[in-house]
Order: structure tokens, then C-alpha cells, then sequence
């Protein structure tokens, strides 16, 4: 496509130098290169598979022009359209003649050899727009299966008349939420003389709901009534002069916040005291975020974990040698966890206490007496300390001929890690570290 050599190196060398590896309890565990593919979410790939679809796009034209396939006119002597691409998916438009359809698959298979793209015939359908005999023996010949209008193209009915209204109603659907109240209320839908009305429609002028039913309801379609009303709320929306639309309850202004829904799964559930500002704290990178969460609730394969789950295995602490362990003593309790603590809090008019677990200790983390930035730094210690233990006990459980840090080494960790994060709050801490947290 015009591309140096140097551009092909460049790219070549991005893909083929990478290796990956597995984490296994945050730590990576041996290297294997890549063979084929991309990594998911490379930041590269949609730009990359543009310029090939563009070659793809090119080669097509090429055959098209040399009659190879016909599209359809949109116009008499118009415009032609032999295909429609639409990211990974492609529909091509042919004539009712076996001979363009094997140009077309031969056309596929050559790019196939250029740019190792592979068709994928299972995901692939002929679909025949008016009658076409011997369908089902192309469908033997070209490995595909056939398929007729309308069908989903972008989950959207291709094909559909769009003035029917059935077809629109498995896309409201997908808008709806999980159940639509005609699925859950099927009883009364189909009772109802006016299904296909605006919620609108159901409302009287006095501001209440109004269901027009075929009959009397029975005793159990009461109850279902009573149920509906339940769930959409006793009084109606209050009407106003603008078209339906859909608004979110929990927010004074109808719009859909996470907060608000945060809120409210709080307010329900009851996890008020849930110890956020410890895990969630801004700043530092969201692995360890993670990791604080999985601590403060007691979810780290720890060995005393991994024996709760019938997993036999029996070792000591492999920071200290000296206890089982357990998660709240390698990040609380064990020796070398004290010595870290003790050496990243500030030590002058402060001791450090041992807390019976990570929950406990996140529920008494917080102190009002220090300044905003005194505030940011302490609260990224914690992060800091977790994140160097847990790392140096993976190293050590895991990684083969690893060379254990000694005590001073991890509190140095600690307290560079400190400072880095604190760093992208743009507050300096380089001459004194405790001076800096206590004002
Ligand atoms: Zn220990």
C-alpha cells in the first residue's frame, strides 16, 4: 500500500517484540510471545485494521471493474454499490448468477493469502433477495448457511417494512430494560383496547391512570393490576405538553447518574459503612485500587484462603518464616508488615498499632487534623504498604530464583511509591516526608 520499509519495521517490531504473561495473584508468572493477533484494547489496531480494510475496500473496486461482480444501482446510471462495510462487518450485493458469487468467494480467499484476514463462513449468510432457485446447493458449495429478509444487521431488521410496528418493537425492547411491562404484565397487555398508546394516552385529564379493559378483570388479573400499579407508582407522571420520554426517578432533573444509582443501592443494602475513600482513592493506579478492595474484604488467596477452599497446603509466613499465613498477617500483623508501617507513618508523636483485620484498619484510616495535601498522602499510604507487601509475597511464592528484598528495601518501596502517587496530585514531597504529612 505505499508504506516504507521503515513504517513496516516500525509496526512489525511493535507486534512481534511484545510478550505477554499471566498474572497469578497480581504478580506476572512466566513470558510467552505473541503468535498471531493483537492484544485486546491495543490502542493501534482500529487505525491498523483501517488501512487494511481500506486495501480490502481497493481490491474490491478492482474486481468490481472488471466485472467480476455487479452491486445494484441506487440510481438509473448512478451510483453502484457492491458492498457496505461496517467495522467488522461486511454485506456484499450481488446478481442472481452462481458465477459472481464464486468470483466473490475466489476475491475472499486471495485476500485471505494477502492480508490474513479469514473469512469465517459459519458467521457468514447468503441471503436471497427475490426467488433464487437451488439456493440450498449454494449454500452446500460455499460453506455458508442461507437466510432470508429481514434479517439483524447491526442488530437492526434489515430488509423489514419500517412502517410495521412489530419490527420496531425488539429495539424499544433493548431500550426498555431487562422485561418490558407487556412481558411482565402479559395478562393485562392482552386485555388492553389500547396497547399501542403513548403512556400519555393512559393518563385522564384529573391526573390518574386510565386502563380501558375488554372485560372485567378476573380475581387474578386484579392482582396483576395491583401489582402493575405497584410497580409504575400509584399517581401517573405529572403531564405536561412535551412528547413521552423517559426519565430517571432517582434524579430531580429525570437525567440517569451513577451517583444517583450508587445512592440509592447504598440506601437499600445497607452498606453505608462500606469503607470507600480507603479503596477508591483517586490517583493511584486502579490495580491497586482493586487490590485494597480485595483486602478489605477478605478476598486474597492467602494460604489460609486456599485452605478454606480444600486446597492442602501448609507453609509459614514467606515474609517472616515465622506464623501462618494469613492475609491480615501479612499485611497487618507479620513483622516485616510492622516494620513497614511503623517506618511510613510519622514517628514522633505517633505509634503504630496493630489492628485485628484490613477492615477494621479501613474503617480507623482517616485523620482530620492534617492539611488537603497531608490528607491525599495519607490516604495513598495505605495503597503504598499493601501494594509492596502483597508484590514482594508474590515475588517470593512465585517467581523462580527471586531475590528477596530485604526490610529496607520494602519501606523504601513504600514510601517512593507514596511519593509517586502523590505526585499526580502535583504535591511535592522531596526533603521532608513526615513534615509534609503532618502539615
Ligand atoms: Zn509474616
Amino acid at each position: 500500500m505505499g508504506f516504507s520499509t521503515k513504517w513496516y519495521k516500525w509496526i512489525r517490531f511493535g507486534y512481534s517484540t511484545a510478550s505477554f504473561s499471566v498474572l497469578i495473584n497480581g504478580s506476572a508468572f512466566g513470558f510467552f510471545k505473541s503468535k498471531r493477533g493483537v492484544r485486546q484494547g491495543c490502542p493501534m489496531f482500529p487505525l491498523l485494521f483501517n488501512i487494511d480494510m481500506e486495501g480490502f475496500s481497493r481490491y474490491l473496486d478492482r474486481d468490481a471493474s472488471l466485472g467480476l461482480f455487479n452491486g445494484f444501482s441506487v440510481v438509473n446510471d448512478g451510483l453502484v454499490v457492491n458492498y457496505l462495510h461496517y467495522a467488522d462487518d461486511t454485506i456484499f450485493f450481488l446478481d442472481n448468477k452462481k458465477e459472481e458469487l464464486t468470483n466473490l468467494f475466489s476475491t475472499l480467499h486471495v485476500f485471505e493469502f494477502i492480508a490474513g484476514l479469514n473469512v469465517n463462513t459459519s458467521k457468514t449468510r447468503i441471503i436471497a433477495i427475490e426467488e433464487v432457485s437451488e439456493l440450498n446447493a449454494l449454500e452446500d458449495e460455499f460453506g455458508c448457511k442461507t437466510d432470508t429478509l429481514p434479517f439483524l444487521y447491526l442488530r437492526m431488521p434489515l430488509g423489514a417494512k419500517p412502517s410495521s410496528t412489530t419490527i420496531w418493537n425488539p429495539i424499544l425492547e433493548r431500550w426498555r430494560g431487562e422485561t418490558s411491562l407487556m412481558n411482565s404484565f402479559n395478562d393485562l397487555y392482552k386485555l388492553d383496547r389500547l396497547r399501542n398508546a403513548t403512556i400519555a394516552e393512559h393518563i385522564t385529564v384529573e391526573g390518574s391512570w386510565k386502563f380501558d379493559f375488554k372485560r372485567i378483570l378476573t380475581y387474578g388479573e386484579a392482582n396483576s393490576l395491583a401489582a402493575l400499579f405497584h410497580f409504575i407508582g400509584y399517581d401517573p407522571p405529572a403531564m405536561d405538553t412535551l412528547p413521552d420520554t423517559r426519565r430517571w426517578p432517582l434524579h430531580s432533573g429525570g437525567i440517569f447518574s451513577v451517583k444517583t444509582l450508587y445512592a440509592k443501592m447504598i440506601y437499600d443494602d445497607g452498606i453505608d459503612n462500606s469503607p470507600y475513600n480507603f479503596v477508591w482513592v483517586s490517583g493511584i493506579p486502579p490495580k491497586v485500587n482493586f487490590l485494597l478492595w480485595c483486602a478489605v474484604y477478605g478476598k486474597l488467596n492467602s494460604q489460609d484462603m486456599i485452605q478454606y477452599k480444600g486446597i492442602d497446603i501448609h507453609s509459614s509466613c514467606i515474609l517472616c518464616g515465622d506464623c501462618n499465613e494469613s492475609q491480615d498477617h501479612i499485611l497487618i500483623h507479620c513483622k516485616v508488615a510492622h516494620k513497614i508501617w511503623s517506618s511510613i507513618t510519622p514517628n514522633e508523636q505517633w505509634a503504630w498499632v496493630f489492628l485485628e483485620s484490613m477492615l477494621s484498619l479501613a474503617s480507623a484510616w482517616f485523620n482530620n487534623k492534617l492539611s488537603t495535601s497531608g490528607k491525599v498522602v495519607w490516604n495513598i499510604i495505605p495503597a503504598a504498604v499493601v501494594w509492596v507487601l502483597w508484590k514482594e509475597r508474590n515475588c517470593r511464592t512465585f517467581e523462580e530464583n527471586y531475590n528477596y528484598k530485604t526490610d529496607e528495601e520494602l519501606c523504601i518501596e513504600a514510601k517512593s511509591l507514596v511519593l509517586t502517587w502523590a505526585a499526580s496530585f502535583g504535591i511535592t514531597i522531596y526533603v521532608n516526608y513526615f513534615y509534609s504529612i503532618r502539615n
